[in-house]
Order: structure tokens, then sequence, then C-alpha cells
């Protein structure tokens, strides 16, 4: 798991399925999976927040995984 013990959470009714979290996330965890994204890879996450900062919908939130 990652440092911070925390996870991307999608917003699906606010995202737009642009795709620029998937492109800017730093470990490639992150994957379109049809029109929205989705993290095959969660153990990877280092929980640095890039993909909230970009996206332009505020679609994505870090939130602590329940442990
Ligand atoms: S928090 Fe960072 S590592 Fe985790 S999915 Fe988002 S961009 Fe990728
Ligand atoms: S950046 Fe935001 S709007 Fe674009 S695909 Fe990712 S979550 Fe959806």
């Amino acid at each position: 798991m990652n440092p911070l013990n925390e996870l991307p959470v999608l917003d699906a009714a606010r995202c737009t399925g642009c795709g620029d979290c998937v492109v800017a996330c730093p470990v490639a965890c992150l994957a379109m999976g049809g029109t929205r994204p989705w993290l095959p890879r969660p153990r990877d996450c280092v929980s640095c927040s890039v993909c909230e900062l970009v996206c332009p919908a505020d679609a994505i939130q870090l939130k602590p995984v329940a442990s």
C-alpha cells in the first residue's frame, strides 16, 4: 500500500472522460475503462494527488483507505 494510505475516488457524475488523469499519473496506475478512469493497479499508487490536481472537472478526490 502507498505511504499515505489514500487512493483516488471518482465522482462519476462529474467526470467527462477526458483522460487527463490517466495521462498525468506518474506511475501509470490509472487506466480508462470505457469512458471513465479506474484504478487497475491500486498498489502502485503513491498518493501524489496529481490526478486530483489535473482533473478539470474536479471529479477525483484522494480519500483514506480503510485498513
Ligand atoms: S494519486 Fe498519484 S499515483 Fe495515485 S492514481 Fe493519482 S496520480 Fe496516480
Ligand atoms: S481528469 Fe477528471 S474528468 Fe478527466 S477522465 Fe480523469 S476524472 Fe474524468
